[in-house]
């Protein structure tokens, strides 16, 4: 599927890098460094809908961007380390960039993390709990399989959506979407979800090699000193929608559970959605409240002296699965892009 915006927003970038602007931009945007963030990483990315295609890139894609980082001499480091220089606002360093992956998907564990180990590149993932007990799922990829399959959505308020069509199922996809999350609450999720499930006669959920990892699977990959593992929550509810009594128990419920299961509590937490509209002020005080050292949003954005102020609150670099090549990465990472991101604001606050 072409996105008009998408296509936009390459143009620019493209511009902006061939130009010469990302590169005369790097010195005073591009700051410390960057902390990128991934969520899927897999040879197929297979989305029947194409709607959640930018959440994977490929291990290739991803060997391209460490070789990348790598030969313009940026340090890859781990969030510990990442928050040390953010605290020392070390200027006049090697720029850093710190690599993230959220959700904690099993693909990180078979298709990304050979690629790390080969670079002997330092990376998170931010687990959830809750994905990996069943009581949360990857409820935007049962969507997707719900649309793709159904003819005819109805939801129990009496709410109807026809998804015969290609054009129709993207539409009902984009209004269900809405309906998950703004019409219902964070816990009305699931339930009206298994509900949509059965009137199709569906599983609510993804296959076991499209989920996350267990926590066999965890262990395996948290043992390995190149990877650090922060909290996600415990639901992946969005945070700014429940109470600050909820806020503090998802924070510390997933790191009681994490600490629990691999025997090392977390320091760094990530904002599930992690936009304005799910993490701001109240919930980077709580983070801090909760005893983590760090907590990371999906606002775009490099990271500069200025946010040791802010550390519970930090932009990053997503690399989206729509934009795999190397120049749009470079481009985000040189920090020209933050300014047009956020209204030419180089430090993002709630
Ligand atoms: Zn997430």
């Amino acid at each position: 599927m072409v996105h008009a915006a998408d296509l936009i927003r390459k143009a620019v970038m493209r511009l902006a890098w061939h130009s010469g602007f990302a590169s005369r931009s790097r010195a005073r945007l591009g700051g410390l460094g960057s902390i990128i963030m991934l969520h899927r990483v897999r040879p197929d990315c297979t989305s029947p809908l194409g709607v959640n295609r930018s959440l994977s890139i490929s291990p290739a894609f991803l060997d391209t961007i460490l070789v990348s980082l790598k030969s313009e001499d940026i340090e890859l480091v781990s969030m510990d380390e990442a928050v040390a220089r953010i605290a020392s606002g070390s200027k006049g360093g090697r720029r850093f960039a710190a690599v993230t992956l959220d959700d904690g998907y099993s693909d990180n564990l078979h298709h990304a993390y050979p690629v790390f180990q080969k670079h002997r590149a330092p990376f998170t993932v931010y687990a959830t709990p809750g994905l990996i007990e069943g009581a949360a799922v990857l409820w935007w990829e049962v969507l997707e399989l719900l649309v793709a399959k159904a003819s005819f959505i109805k939801a129990p308020n009496g709410q109807e959506w026809r998804c015969a069509t290609m054009f129709q199922k993207r539409a009902t996809f984009h209004a269900l979407m809405r309906y998950f999350t703004e019409t219902l609450t964070e816990l009305q999720q699931m339930p009206v979800l298994r509900e949509m499930c059965d009137a199709q006669n569906m599983i609510c959920g993804v296959a076991a090699d499209r989920d996350v990892m267990n926590w066999k699977e965890l262990r395996q990959i948290a043992t390995d000193p190149l990877c650090t593992i922060g909290a996600h929550s415990v639901h992946h509810y969005n945070l700014k929608r429940l109470t600050p009594e909820m806020v503090s128990f998802e924070m510390r419920q997933s790191a009681d559970m994490l600490e629990n299961k691999l025997g090392k509590r977390p320091h760094h937490f990530a904002y599930p959605y992690g936009s304005v509209r799910a993490a701001g002020d109240r919930e980077a005080s709580l983070a801090a409240q909760e005893g983590f050292v760090s907590a990371v949003t999906t606002r775009h954005g490099t990271i500069h002296a200025e946010h040791r102020a802010h550390m519970h609150i930090l932009p990053r670099i997503s690399i989206n699965g729509r934009f795999q090549k190397l120049v749009y990465a470079k481009t985000m990472m040189s920090g020209a892009t933050t300014p047009i991101a956020n209204a030419g604001r180089r430090i993002i606050q709630a």
